[in-house]
């Protein structure tokens, strides 16, 4: 395992994402929805990986919702960086990690695929991320 360390830009969010694959051969997705959009996403999750995330300070951290309501989307109140999105509860959260709030953004180099999840049921969605994301950990909340 590889682990590739990030965070946001004032430091109050940490990020270590545990994986075993080569960045350059990661499947990169670019959510098409109206979040995602806004802030250029690229995304990216192992599901035999691990994603930890250290939070300084919980106060500045914004747990953004929309939509279905369905995942805990991670941003920094003091920065404004978006780092990760979290999906389930305990055992069964699941994350995707934002490549470019990583510190070797550049070795995740595959084009962005676009994805659009506009169709998906409540059921759907949780599926798909049980199967495509990966486990994770939040420390210091
Ligand atoms: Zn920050």
């Amino acid at each position: 395992m590889t682990v590739h360390s990030g965070g946001c830009h004032c430091g109050n969010i940490r990020l270590s994402f545990s994986t075993a694959l080569d960045p350059a051969g990661l499947e990169i997705r670019a959510c098409q929805c109206s979040f995602c959009t806004r802030h250029g996403s690229r995304a990216a999750a192992d599901p035999n990986g691990r994603l930890v995330v250290s939070v300084e300070d919980k106060e500045r951290l914004q747990v953004y919702r929309f939509g279905l309501r369905t995942a805990d989307y991670l941003v920094c109140r003091e920065c404004g960086v978006y780092v990760a999105a979290i999906s389930g509860e305990g055992d069964d959260a699941r994350a995707i990690v934002i490549v470019n709030a990583l510190d070797d953004r550049e070795r995740f180099s595959r084009e962005p695929v676009p994805v659009r999840y506009d169709a998906e049921t409540r059921e759907q969605r949780l599926a798909r991320r049980r199967a495509a994301w990966m486990p994770v950990e939040i420390r210091g909340t």
